[in-house]
């Protein structure tokens, strides 16, 4: 797969948490990491938040520049949600595969709020289980 934004080769990558481990698509080059549906379906079972302090998010501009999924065959425009907490982060997500895209410094914005389960929460909302 390759990065939406910068187009480099995305990397496997294991993301921890207190309890749980799971494997994620990162960037080397931007920073960004891919959740697919999978994987953010396992978020349900972790218990424990991990808090961590906010750091850099990209500007606006950057975070409204179209992006294109990296994982359907289709490569259809990701669509773009504000957190519904914390309007600075724009959430990038597939309509087809249900994938959610986030740049670096979002990640680490939203686990600031214990970000597994608020990343289950997006991805709960996103398939209309909320
Ligand atoms: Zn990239
Ligand atoms: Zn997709």
């Amino acid at each position: 797969m390759d990065c939406p934004r910068c187009k480099s080769l995305l990397i496997k990558d294991t993301v921890k948490d207190l309890n749980t481990g799971f494997e994620v698509d990162t960037c080397p080059s931007c920073g960004g990491t891919w959740f697919d549906k999978n994987e953010l379906s396992q978020i349900d079972k972790v218990i424990e938040p991990t808090f961590l302090e906010i750091r850099h998010i990209p500007g606006k501009k950057d975070q409204i520049e179209p992006l294109n999924c990296p994982s359907c065959k289709t490569s259809p425009a990701l669509h773009k949600s504000e957190h519904y907490r914390d309007k600075k982060v724009i959430i990038d997500h597939c309509p087809s595969c249900k994938g959610i895209w986030l740049d670096k410094g979002e990640l680490e914005a939203i686990r600031k709020e214990n970000w597994l389960i608020t990343i289950g929460k997006i991805f709960n909302w996103l398939i209309g289980k909320e």
